[in-house]
C-alpha cells in the first residue's frame, strides 16, 4: 500500500454530507423523496446531491470530491464527461435535437453495433433497458405463439409489472429453491401478469429442461452472467445447454446485457462466453450515460418490427444527440480501452480482497474485470441468488457508509463498476480509504 495514498484517504477523514441532505429535504415538497427512482433512496447518509463529475470523480454540493463506483450504475465505462463524447453531442445539439425521422447518426450507431455484437444482425434503438425488454417479450410472444416468459430469481429485468417479480425476494418468501414462490417488486402490482411468467433458480439445466420441454415458452430470459444482486458467473456449460434446450422445443433465448454489455468486452458476455442468443438488450454503457438502449437480434426476429405486424415505438428512440453520444462511446471502445481498465479493475478487485482479509473480515469478492461484486459474511462465493440473500447486508452497508466518509462511493448491494479513468492512482487512494473503513467496520 502506498503511504501517500493512505495519509490522503485519512487527510479526507469523515466527510460531511449536511449540504446534500438540506436540499433534499426542501426539495423534497417537489420530488417525492427528493429521488427521481426508488433506487437512489435508502442508502446512508441518505440521497446525495451533485455539482459535476469528471473522470473517477464526482463533486457534491459539500464540497466533496468522491471517488465513484456507482459510474451511473453501471453506464460510465469511460468515466464522467469524456472529452470525445461531450465534443460528439456539443456538435449535435448545433445540428438538432430530435427530427422524429431518421438521421446519419443513428446509422452509423447501428452499424457500429451490429458489427461488434455477435448475435446483433438487425437493431432497434430504444430509451432504456426495461423498455427494451418489454420489446423482447412481445416480440417473442409473435414470434412463437406462445405467452409464457421464463425468467429467473435474482435477475431484473426493469421495473415494469410483469418483470418485475422475485428479483430480490427475501428468502423467508421465496418458497422453496426447486419451486420459487414469485415474489412482488413493488405495491400496486398487477398480478395477472403473473399467468405469463415463469420463474425459476438460474445456472441450473435440469429445471429449466423440467419447465421448457412443456412446449409453451415462448423466451427464456436472463442476465447471461449475473450482475444485479451480486456477480455470479454461468456455470460451466450452462448457457450452451439452455441454448440447446431452447432450440429443441421451439423457444427463444434472451439475454439481457444492460449491465454485462461493453463491461464484460466489447461483444458483451455473448462474445465473452461463446454463445450468440436470438435476441440481445443493450443499455447503460451502451453510450456512457446517455439514455439509449436497444434490442438486436437474428434478421427474422427483430425485422417483424417492421413488417412482421409487431408494434415497436418511442418518440426519443434513436434521438439524435443520444446517436452521437453512442457513436462516440463505441469509438471510444477499443481493445486497448479494455485491456487498460482491465489491468485497474483487477488491481482493485484482489486489493480488496487482500485489504478485507487483512481486517479479519470475511468477505467474497468475486465478478469481472469491470464489474465485480462484494458481499460480506459468507463462506464460499455465491453460486445462487439464495446463497447471496444470506450475505450480510447490515455489515456491508456500514462499510460503504465507512468508505464514503473516506471519499469513495461505492453501493450499498455490492457492485462496484470500473471505469477507463479508474488508473492507478485512483485505486491505490480506494485501496487506502479501504483499509482505514474495512477496521473500522471488522
Ligand atoms: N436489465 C438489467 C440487467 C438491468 O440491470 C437494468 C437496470 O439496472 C434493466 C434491465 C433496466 O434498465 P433501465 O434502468 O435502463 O430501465
Amino acid at each position: 500500500m502506498d503511504v501517500g495514498g493512505e495519509q490522503q484517504a485519512r487527510a479526507l477523514n469523515s466527510l460531511s454530507f449536511d449540504e446534500s441532505s438540506s436540499v433534499i429535504s426542501k426539495n423534497s415538497r417537489y420530488v417525492a423523496g427528493g429521488v427521481n427512482s426508488n433506487f437512489r433512496l435508502g442508502m446512508a447518509p441518505g440521497p446525495l446531491v451533485f455539482k459535476r463529475g469528471e473522470g473517477a470523480y464526482l463533486f457534491d454540493v459539500d464540497g466533496n470530491r468522491l471517488i465513484d463506483y456507482y459510474c451511473g450504475m453501471g453506464a460510465m465505462v469511460l468515466g464522467h464527461s469524456p472529452a470525445g463524447v461531450q465534443a460528439a453531442v456539443k456538435a449535435q445539439v448545433d445540428e438538432g435535437i430530435l427530427f422524429a425521422g431518421q438521421s446519419e447518426v443513428e446509422f452509423e450507431a447501428a452499424r457500429m453495433i451490429c458489427e461488434r455484437i455477435p448475435s446483433a444482425q438487425r437493431i432497434r434503438f430504444g430509451s432504456s433497458g426495461s423498455e427494451v425488454a418489454q420489446a423482447a417479450m412481445r416480440l417473442a410472444r409473435a414470434a412463437t405463439g406462445r405467452s409464457k416468459i421464463i425468467k429467473f430469481e435474482g435477475h431484473y429485468h426493469g421495473w415494469f409489472d410483469n418483470v418485475l417479480w422475485s428479483t430480490a425476494p427475501a428468502l423467508a418468501d421465496a418458497g422453496p429453491a426447486e419451486a420459487p414462490v414469485p415474489v412482488g417488486g413493488s405495491r400496486g402490482q398487477s398480478r395477472l401478469d403473473l399467468e405469463d411468467l415463469v420463474i425459476l433458480g438460474w445456472n441450473d439445466l435440469a429445471a429449466l429442461e423440467a419447465r421448457v420441454s412443456k412446449g409453451d415458452i415462448a423466451a427464456v430470459m436472463m442476465e447471461p452472467a449475473m450482475c444485479n444482486q451480486g456477480a455470479i458467473s454461468p456455470a460451466p456449460g450452462y448457457l450452451e445447454g439452455a441454448q440447446a434446450i431452447c432450440r429443441k422445443h421451439g423457444t427463444l433465448l434472451v439475454f439481457d446485457e444492460v449491465i454485462t454489455g461493453f463491461r464484460l468486452g466489447r461483444g458483451g458476455a455473448q462474445e465473452r462466453f461463446g454463445v450468440t442468443p436470438d435476441i440481445s438488450l443493450f443499455a447503460k454503457a451502451i453510450a456512457n450515460g446517455f439514455p439509449v438502449a436497444a434490442i438486436v437480434g437474428r434478421a427474422d426476429l427483430i425485422d417483424m418490427f417492421a413488417t412482421g405486424g409487431v408494434l415497436h415505438g418511442g418518440t426519443f428512440n434513436a434521438q439524435p444527440v443520444a446517436m452521437a453520444a453512442t457513436v462516440a462511446t463505441q469509438a471510444a471502445l477499443t481493445p486497448e480501452h479494455y485491456e487498460k481498465s482491465s489491468v485497474f479493475g483487477v488491481r482493485l478487485r484482489e486489493g480488496m480482497r487482500e485489504e478485507l482479509a487483512a481486517a479479519g473480515i470475511k468477505a467474497q469478492v468475486t465478478g469481472f474485470e469491470l464489474m465485480f461484486h462484494v458481499a460480506f459474511g459468507l463462506d464460499a462465493p455465491a453460486k445462487t441468488y439464495r446463497d447471496l440473500a444470506r450475505a450480510d447486508k447490515a455489515g456491508y452497508a456500514r462499510f460503504t457508509l465507512a468508505l464514503l466518509k473516506q471519499g469513495v462511493r461505492a453501493l450499498e448491494r455490492g457492485a462496484w463498476f470500473v471505469s477507463s479513468e479508474h488508473n492507478d492512482d485512483v485505486v491505490d487512494q480506494t485501496l487506502a480509504a479501504v483499509r482505514i473503513a474495512a477496521r473500522e467496520v471488522a
